[in-house]
């Protein structure tokens, strides 16, 4: 399916350390097994095992952050993720990121964020748009068209914004924390912020005053909502009204009922809800549900790294799954513009590069 490749595509649901590839984390790993840091032989076999539970993701995770938490590895990480999103033609992406604190090597919130900032900055095979302010007066950015299938001389450009994670193991404090360096990296292309993290660790509850103070100061929320069956705490972010929700997974009819009446865009990570077994088989999975009912949503990797899986992969998946003819891939493809966070100078530029593709190949 080669046609999904070469679709302009969006991604709205991608963790930057989860988008690791896999040759970088094993050499971080062999790095800092060389240096006496980890035993490397006892954690290969943990970064090459292809199917996870829940669990075992977050306990990856937990090793992923071992490795990467540190300022060259992040600026390394957020440059490849880039240019490996753009070489499939995602032509605006939201990535996402927890904010990290690493003591032992002077790592703040904010050094791990100019890192990440200094890796969109390092990209090389791609123009990267990134922030609002300098797109006004870059060249590169508003200049051209984003996508030409046809004119393979034309470099690609890539919109790049961010949402900052909460981890749900934090407290109150560190998520205000990281609300206030959201605020002030606005101009640096972050727009809002999601609350991600272990499912079954910590309550939600915790992060409603940072949540409500994003919110109020014109940030955007999106929260992974329903990856187990916590009824109080799915009526709770319904009742929030977030922005987007992630997943969505173990809503019962009712809070079903309430996203599409709400009409609250879903970020729909298929391989990601099968390798964790949040979904048990991928013919029942809620995509087809909310697509045969025209409810907003956007398919998305949300750890490509980690699940081994692409943007266009995710596409191919649901269409020979569900059956959906080409004409409406081009439609769900195109409808997430509908969704992003950035302004609508971009949702414009985003239309009309959509419109020129299937406009050609249709
Ligand atoms: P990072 O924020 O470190 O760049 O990306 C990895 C982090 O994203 C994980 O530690 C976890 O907090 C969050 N994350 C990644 N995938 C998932 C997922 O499927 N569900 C949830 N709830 N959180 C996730």
């Amino acid at each position: 399916m080669e046609w999904l490749e070469s679709m302009p595509k969006v991604e709205l649901h991608a963790h930057l350390n989860g988008s690791i590839r896999n040759s970088t984390l094993l050499e971080l790993a062999r790095n800092l097994g060389d240096e006496g840091d980890i035993e490397f032989s006892e954690v290969e076999h943990v970064i090459l095992k292809d199917d996870r539970s829940l669990v075992e993701v977050f306990k990856l995770f937990d090793l992923i952050h071992v490795v990467t938490t540190d300022h060259e590895a992040i600026t390394r990480i957020t440059k490849e993720v880039i240019e490996d999103f753009a070489s499939e033609n995602v032509v605006y992406i939201e990535l996402r990121t927890t904010p990290k604190r690493n003591d032992k090597i002077g790592m703040s919130k904010r050094s791990y964020m100019e890192a990440v900032m200094q890796g969109v900055k390092a990209v090389t095979t791609v123009d990267v748009c990134f922030s609002p302010q300098t797109e006004q007066l870059t060249s590169s950015c508003h200049s051209r068209p984003i996508h030409e299938p046809c004119n393979d001389d034309l470099r690609k450009k890539i919109y790049v914004r961010f949402l900052l994670s909460i981890d749900r193991r934090e407290s109150a404090a560190s998520a205000m924390e990281t609300v206030d360096l959201a605020l002030g990296m606005r101009e640096m292309g972050v727009v809002g912020i999601d609350l991600s993290g272990n499912p079954t660790k910590g309550e939600w509850v915790t992060f409603i005053p940072a949540l409500e103070y994003a919110r109020k100061q014109g940030l955007k929320i999106s929260l992974h909502c329903g990856e187990v069956p916590n009824r109080t705490e799915i009526n709770g972010m319904l009742d929030f009204h977030p922005d987007r929700v992630g997943h969505a997974c173990c809503l019962n009819d009712a809070e079903f009922e309430c996203l599409k009446t709400l009409k609250i865009p879903v970020e729909i990570c298929l391989t990601s809800n099968i390798r964790t077994g949040t979904i048990s088989s991928i013919d029942i999975h809620h995509f087809a549900d909310l697509h045969r009912d025209k409810h907003p949503m956007v398919l998305c990797t949300d750890d490509a790294g980690v699940f081994s899986t692409s943007l266009s992969g995710e596409y191919k998946i649901a269409a020979s799954t569900f059956g959906i003819k080409r004409e409406e891939v081009y439609r769900l493809a195109s409808d997430a513009v509908h969704f992003i966070f950035a302004d609508d100078g971009v949702k414009t530029e985003l239309r009309n590069t959509f419109m020129a593709f299937i406009k050609q190949n249709l």
